[in-house]
């Protein structure tokens, strides 16, 4: 990386507006520029030309109107950038059910305890309760997440509730994560028809695979897996199917060959890797990674992606992309890595009993915002949950974050997995700390470097010629 100062907020002459201030970052060679204004995430790419301008405050016309368009340069009768998000959840998870086929090795569900599955009675109750929302504040577009446990033992209700959906006219995304084992041909035909989408857990070729997700009864799981995802392949509506990939110590060393494979093998062309997180319930806490390992796995994540790409193997992953979004167009694409957490805001989790809460707190009973049985409005409930004393809308933050680049799109990290870790809400989520502190600097650094590369990192969504 080259350079990072912050430039002061100045006045500029003629009466154009106040340049708010913002974290320049420089490229070492070509002396290019990339300015961030962490407040509003808004920013722009510089010549070494401009960032002159910027930097002896000598800022032209030309390069004024386009900082006016950026919510760079704010002035009186301008409307300012909006940076605060309205509350209207329309992404739902709830607890399908803890049955599972797998026994993987960080999982945190207490499956030696009694497994249970949603009962048709909650269910019934969890679906017309987002019913009644969705219709009230005329909501189309929204995506239903069942998960498990392995949410394909329980698809007999999954089918129940894309019915109910369709029976009033609504058609959400329904989006599973499953372990492929259980796909066959008329189980992948139904998805396609109902158009719900199937995403895989897949944590690397064999080895890897084996030794993270065995099967219940000990056995290896990598043909089984393998199995599904082919019939997935082989299905016109199903083949662009998404994966998820958890990394761990374990599998750490081998984070360049899980790359490889998914990229040459599996053939996907976008994957979302997971640092395992901590939890008390996980029951080895020697697989999480460690400061150096979570720095080093971001460097080999994206170096990787651009060797793939350069090979022609279109591959990005989605912290890669979104992060990218973040930075170049100020997108709102995730709802976890864009805003800071949405838990609650635009995020509803539901438990087997119908209870409600703001995201995937639902080990924490007192953490419920309501329940779906009392019919009380969802808008109301958030907002009454984030007056009130709630944990999980306490800020995160620690002293670092008030002179952080990356503030507007990070936020004290996931609220989940500080919750998980530390039994209450303070300070911040440290492993997405140091991923952000990491992957940011290295993406403005390909950005200014290496401009082609963003293309398929997007995929396709932002081109970006040398400047
Ligand atoms: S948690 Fe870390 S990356 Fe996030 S805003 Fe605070 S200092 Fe920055
Ligand atoms: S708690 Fe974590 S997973 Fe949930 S919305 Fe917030 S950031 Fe996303």
């Amino acid at each position: 990386m080259g350079s990072l100062e912050y430039i002061r907020s100045f006045d500029i002459g003629g009466n154009i507006g106040r340049f708010k201030g913002g974290y320049l970052f420089k490229d070492e060679i070509e002396r290019n520029g990339f300015l961030l204004n962490p407040e509003n995430g808004c920013s722009i790419i510089l010549s070494s030309e401009l960032c002159d301008q910027l930097y002896y405050q000598n800022i032209e016309e030309p390069l004024a109107f386009k900082m006016i368009q950026r919510g760079l340069i704010e002035r009186g009768n301008c409307l300012e950038c909006q940076v605060k998000e309205r509350v209207q959840p329309t992404f739902f998870i709830f607890d399908l059910t803890q049955a599972c086929n797998f026994r993987c090795i960080y999982c945190f569900r207490h499956l030696e305890d009694k497994v249970r599955t949603i009962s048709d009675k909650n269910l019934d109750a969890i679906t017309n309760y987002i019913i009644d929302y969705c219709i009230k504040y005329k909501i189309k577009n929204f995506c239903v997440q069942p998960w498990g446990g392995e949410p394909l033992i329980a698809f007999d209700k999954i089918r129940r509730m894309d019915n109910m959906f369709k029976e009033k006219g609504l058609y959400p995304l329904i989006s599973i994560e499953t372990n492929a084992s259980l796909i066959t041909e008329e189980l992948a035909e139904e998805c396609a028809i109902r158009n719900i989408r199937l995403g895989v857990s897949i944590d690397g070729f064999e080895l890897v695979q084996n030794m993270h997700r065995p099967l219940m009864n000990g056995k290896p799981s990598f043909e089984k897996m393998m199995r599904g995802v082919k019939i997935l392949a082989n299905n016109e509506n199903l083949k662009n199917f998404g994966v998820v990939t958890v990394l761990t110590s374990k599998s750490f060393p081998y984070l360049k060959e899980i790359i490889e494979f998914l990229a040459t093998e599996v053939k996907v062309s976008c994957f979302k890797l997971n640092l395992v997180k901590d939890n008390p319930v996980m029951k080895d806490a020697g697989l999480c990674l460690t400061k150096e390992q979570v720095e080093l796995a971001e460097i080999t994540l994206l170096s990787k992606l651009v060797e793939l790409n350069k090979r022609g193997y279109p591959i990005t992953e989605l912290n890669v992309q979104e992060k990218l979004m973040n930075l170049l167009v100020r997108s709102k694409s995730n709802i976890c890595t864009s805003r800071g957490c949405m838990g609650g805001t635009k995020m509803i989790a539901f438990d087997q009993d119908g209870l409600i809460y703001p995201c995937d707190v639902t080990d924490y009973k007192k953490e419920a915002i309501g329940s779906v049985h009392d019919k009380q409005d969802l808008i109301t409930l958030v907002n009454n949950a984030k007056k009130s004393n709630c944990d999980f809308f306490n800020k995160k933050h620690i002293n670092e974050c008030d002179n952080c680049p990356f503030w507007f799109y990070c936020k004290g990290g996931c609220t989940t997995a500080i919750k998980y870790k530390k039994g209450c809400v303070e300070g911040v989520d440290n492993q997405e700390c140091i991923a952000n502190k990491t992957l940011y600097p290295k993406l403005i650094e390909l950005i200014l470097s290496e401009p082609n590369a963003i293309f398929p990192l997007t995929r396709g969504r932002v081109k970006l010629n040398k400047i």
